[in-house]
């Protein structure tokens, strides 16, 4: 469903993602680990063209993404994306922060908008939250909204970077598990992410980047009881 080939990036001098290649499946769930500015962010950043890249191709359903114009908006509506700070609007309700883009980006009426945006945020778990401002919410309920946001697009896969980041420990799970029925609904997700617990549950492979590479990309169980590379061991012994 997503393809990267021979993907090159560089930020000035710093070559930010060297000769990536990979493919995520439909359905997959690819979990991406690595230390701190071995490029995770701007992976993701890559796949929507949040970032442009210098060389190699990246691909959505067989189609190259656009570099610009109404082309690369319509396949960025594709691919949704969660960060780490939550984005939504402060001045909007719950409801209108997941119905607003269905309206401007997808056209739909805005009752069509409401009643599929309380489907959604029934499915994160807060639907009576709806008519509340973000502020009312707390940091885990408003990462849930966001969520309920990038479904509302009907996506065909979903890019987290770092979800639970920003969380405190007592809000991380209510995230993760929402991310882990998505996946075992069959949604297509690329997670950037430092709980273990997640990758070793709910991942299909585990991709480790170090300086821009990607050194490791295998299932969970091979990497976590064998990780060959060097790096890699290093890595797992500072955060297991
Ligand atoms: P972290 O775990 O800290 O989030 P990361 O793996 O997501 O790290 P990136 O944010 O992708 O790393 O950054 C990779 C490298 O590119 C880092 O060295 C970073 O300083 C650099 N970088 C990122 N964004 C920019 C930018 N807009 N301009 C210049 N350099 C950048
Ligand atoms: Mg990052």
């Amino acid at each position: 469903l997503i393809e990267l080939r021979h993907v090159n990036k560089y930020f000035g001098e710093l070559h930010v993602l060297q000769d990536i290649d990979l493919t995520v499946g439909k359905g997959e769930v690819v979990v991406v680990i690595g230390p701190s500015g071995s490029g995770k962010s701007t992976l993701c950043r890559a796949i929507n063209r949040l970032e442009p890249v210098e060389s190699g191709e990246i691909r959505l359903d067989g189609q190259p993404l656009a570099e610009e114009g109404r082309e690369l908006a319509r396949l960025r509506a594709e691919i949704g994306m969660v960060f780490q700070s939550f984005n939504l609007f402060a001045h909007k309700t719950v409801l209108q922060n997941v119905s607003l883009a269905q309206t401007k980006v997808r056209g739909r009426k805005k009752a069509q908008a409401d009643k599929r945006s309380l489907e959604l945020l029934d499915r994160v778990g807060l639907a009576s939250q709806a008519p509340k401002y973000p502020a009312q919410l707390s940091g885990g309920q408003q990462q849930r909204v966001a969520i309920a946001r990038a479904l509302a697009m009907d996506p065909k896969a979903l890019l987290f970077d770092e979800p639970t980041s920003a969380l405190d420990p007592e809000m991380i799970n209510e995230v993760l598990e929402v991310m882990q029925q998505l996946a075992r609904d069959g949604m297509t997700m690329v997670v950037v992410t430092h709980e273990m617990g997640f990758a070793r549950s709910a991942a299909d492979r585990v991709v480790f980047m170090a300086d821009g590479r990607i050194v490791e990309d295998r299932t969970p169980e091979e990497f976590f009881t064998d990780p060959r590379s060097d790096r890699a061991k290093d890595f797992l012994s500072k955060i297991l």
